[in-house]
């Protein structure tokens, strides 16, 4: 299915048909002055590789908060396609929610992390998109984000009971794993199913607004994956869902044409170098992120011991915890000394955090 690159842009969430309209009608703007069309042409191949994007259900963490704004949003979608020339893709996390998109013509699908942490909501979605696909309705292609447990085994497995429908296109979107990225799981990803095109999702995946352009870049010049779904919305500010992460359609403008600039380059395969050093900057990222855990914790115990009268080194205490770390070093293949230096350093960090 790879042509490249895809770019799934719009809102988090459908909020209102103003809402709606307004960023759809910036981001065609968007994809129209790149291609240097007039602004009378509402052609489809002027915006052909942008899909614009708003969630009609929102599965959302908490029941307070805004679930999304319904059935009704699909007919905002629907004008979308027929003022703006553009695409619209849409969540889906139930037969029904899947039903009532194909029929309303939207025709581009993603499922999210959440559902896609659950194979029988996804097989039931499967089977959904193939049963309208039989009575008519058009699917072009369907997205599977990451679970947000990370589990490439249980992603690939979704991608493939979609690919198990005759006719659609299936992607995946790397959306990270809380505000992270995981990229040890699109490493693995792309070399399991190296036909599948693979897009980022910086807005997820950071959390933060400021993180969404660099996050980008970083997918498309560097990692060389096939695209991006953006939060975009007309207001950030005011979003009822995921304020801190989405972009202005003004910010979205320049991001797009900076990609755009480096996409003349050709879209080579990134090399498995790039790869290994993007998962080993990762896991470094996690690893301090452990030991900053580790010194609050410490600090916590340096509260206990002053609050309790007792001294901050207790030898007792630090050869046990040596001791458990050596035949760890031992049993997983690491040198005992370079472990007991490591652990040292900390602890002599401990020590001063707990002064
Ligand atoms: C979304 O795209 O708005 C969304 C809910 O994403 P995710 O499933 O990645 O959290
Ligand atoms: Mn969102």
């Amino acid at each position: 299915m790879k042509s490249k690159p895809y770019y799934i842009i719009g809102p988090c969430a459908a909020e209102s048909r103003e809402q709606v309209l307004q960023a759809a009608q910036a981001i065609a703007q968007v994809a129209q002055n790149l291609h240097g069309s007039t602004s009378e042409s509402k052609s489809m191949s002027t915006t052909a590789n942008t899909i614009f994007r708003a969630g009609v259900w929102k599965p959302r963490t908490s029941p307070e908060s805004f679930q999304g704004a319904g059935d009704q949003a699909l007919l905002w979608l629907q004008e979308v396609q027929s003022t703006y020339g553009l695409s619209v893709a849409t969540e889906v996390a139930t037969p029904e929610q899947t039903r009532k998109a194909l029929q309303a013509g939207v025709r581009t699908l993603w499922i999210g992390a959440r559902t896609s942490a659950n194979p029988i909501a996804v097989q039931e979605i499967a089977d959904t998109i193939a049963d309208c696909l039989q009575a008519g309705h058009m699917t072009e292609a369907v997205f599977v984000k990451n679970p947000v447990n990370e589990d490439t085994a249980l992603w690939a497995g979704n991608i493939r009971r979609l690919q198990a429908i005759d006719g659609i296109r299936v992607g995946a979107i790397h959306r990270g794993c809380g505000h992270r990225p995981c990229w040890r799981m699109v490493y693995t990803l792309r070399h399991l199913m190296p036909e599948i095109p693979i897009l980022l999702d910086p807005s997820h995946l950071s959390g933060d607004t400021q993180r969404v352009a660099p996050l980008a870049h970083k997918g498309m010049d560097e990692l060389r994956l096939d695209g991006l779904m953006v939060e975009v919305h007309p207001t950030p500010s005011k979003a009822r869902s995921d304020a801190a992460q989405q972009i202005t359609p003004t910010m979205w403008g320049e991001l797009y044409r900076s990609l755009c600039d480096t996409c003349s380059i050709p879209m080579d395969e990134a090399d498995e170098l790039v790869w290994l050093r993007a998962i080993m900057d990762e896991t470094d990222d996690r690893l301090w992120d452990i030991v900053r855990e580790r010194m609050q914790v410490s600090k916590e115990i340096g509260d206990y011991k002053r609050a309790h009268h007792m001294p901050i080194i207790q030898s007792e205490r630090w050869d046990s915890v040596m001791k458990r770390r050596k035949i760890w070093a031992e049993n997983n293949g690491l040198s005992i000394d370079a472990i007991e230096q490591i652990m040292n350093a900390i602890h002599t960090e401990s020590c001063r955090v707990q002064e």
